[in-house]
């Protein structure tokens, strides 16, 4: 941390400073200025931060700068390599591209079988779909709850693919660990602490999406508050964040793609259709994103997409992802990289 203290502040005030951070463990540098006292304070080890707040309420400091170190389990340590996360025999994180595709929300045994079995071939290694949905409206669908996870889990099993399902609720994670592979938290409860934690505790795989309008380091603290609890298996999804644009539902960072693969060890994976809101813009969307390095997408399809009981607007038809499928294929391989197809988990 620097703290910067007024030109003029008193002899007491800057002694109080200098006191404080050593009480609290910093190795200090103390230098004039321009006619102020600056203090270059460096600590061993991660610290919560909240001493920045407090220095800078002080009298008589100007300003403090935070650059200490808050994340301890999910930043990339020298020479440690990129972390892959093993999902029963699909490794995510290895440099394959793992595609993760299904309905937004699970709605009939007929419905997440034809996809299911859709995706499998067209290759897709995950399921995703919707049991317990969070909604902006309490008048919208909220998913079929236990019922969904039971045909998740049924037509995964049946097309060699792994769940991934949302858990919204601290109370739930144990029934959706049963039948999920993966854990999704959403955009929603990227700061449930609670739900983060509890995750933490458990054994699952965690896809952790991006809040609505989270910086890169308020989602990175949010994967460390799972990793600190102990599960690492943890998957950093980007999904748009908001902007003062609305011509997408959100804006696609594919910049936090490289970044955050830079910053910690954790797999990346990119979901266009929620970042962009629009069909049309799924598939360029989903090349950008294996091109910039995602180690995987997530893709939401309907056999039926005019029908999807959510987001329909963003939904791809089964045809339209089998194609995705083969040019993300095209892509990957451009940049030396192939996809994690189901036909790699059938030979298993
Ligand atoms: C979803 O993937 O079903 C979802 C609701 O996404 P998000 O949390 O990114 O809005
Ligand atoms: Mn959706």
């Amino acid at each position: 941390m620097i703290v910067i203290m007024r030109s003029g502040a008193e002899h007491g005030q800057v002694e109080r400073i200098e006191r404080r951070l050593l009480e609290e463990g910093y190795e200090l540098r103390k230098v004039e200025v321009g006619g102020k006292t600056v203090f270059v304070a460096a600590i061993e080890g991660v610290t919560g931060g909240d001493l920045v707040g407090r220095i800078r309420s002080e009298e008589g400091v100007e300003d403090v700068i935070q650059n200490d170190i808050l994340f301890k389990e999910v930043v990339r340590q020298k020479d440690s390599g990129a972390t892959t996360i093993d999902i029963d025999g699909i490794r995510i994180g290895g440099g394959g591209v793992a595609i993760i595709a299904g309905p937004c929300t699970v709605e009939s045994y007929d419905q997440i079988m034809t996809i299911a079995a859709s995706v499998a071939a067209s290759g897709a290694a995950l399921l995703r779909g919707g049991a317990y949905k969070p909604s902006t409206s309490p008048y919208s669908f909220r998913g079929l709850g236990r019922q969904g996870l039971e045909l998740l889990r049924a037509a995964a099993d049946t097309n060699g693919l792994r769940v991934v399902t949302e858990v919204m609720d601290v109370r739930k994670v144990a029934e959706v660990s049963e039948f999920a592979d993966v854990l999704q938290i959403g955009s929603r409860n990227m700061q449930n602490y609670d739900l983060l934690r509890e995750v933490g505790r458990g054994d699952r795989p965690v896809l952790l999406k991006r809040g609505l309008s989270a910086r890169i380091k308020e989602w990175l603290l949010a994967a460390e508050h799972i990793a600190h609890e102990g599960n690492e298996r943890i998957i950093l999804c980007e999904r748009g964040i908001r902007s003062f644009d609305t011509s997408t539902r959100n804006v696609l960072d594919l910049a936090a793609v490289p970044l955050v693969k830079e910053q910690t060890h954790l797999p990346v994976v990119v979901d266009p259709s929620h970042a962009t809101g629009r069909r049309n813009l799924v598939l360029p969307m989903s090349l950008a994103a294996v091109a910039a390095g995602a180690d995987g997408l997530m893709i939401e399809t309907h056999s039926n997409p005019a029908e999807s009981i959510k987001d329909a607007q963003q939904t791809i038809s089964l045809n339209e992802f089998n194609d995705l499928c083969t040019k993300v294929k095209e892509v990957a391989q451009a940049v030396g990289r192939s996809i994690l197809t189901g036909a790699a988990v059938y030979g298993r």
